[in-house]
């Protein structure tokens, strides 16, 4: 495989696990940079890989009640 410096995205905070070039899994802690806007990122010092956390997104399938519109 071939290196990539492209930023993974992590849903875990503030520790990410992964798994690493030598085939074991390293954690990585996520930082947050002061006054930035930026997600908490980290970066392995092993595989040089970018981590960045995105916080868990819902489930945009809204799913309907099956009661509360029953009676008249
Ligand atoms: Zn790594």
């Amino acid at each position: 495989m071939t290196e990539s410096y492209a930023v993974r995205t992590v849903y875990e905070f503030p520790v990410a696990g992964h798994l690493c070039s030598d085939g074991s899994v390293r954690f990585i802690r996520l930082v947050r940079r002061r006054g930035n806007q930026h997600p908490p990122q980290g970066v392995c010092t092993r595989c040089h890989q970018l981590f960045e956390y995105r916080k868990p997104q819902r489930s945009r399938v809204r799913h309907y009640t099956s009661d509360g519109a029953s009676h008249f």
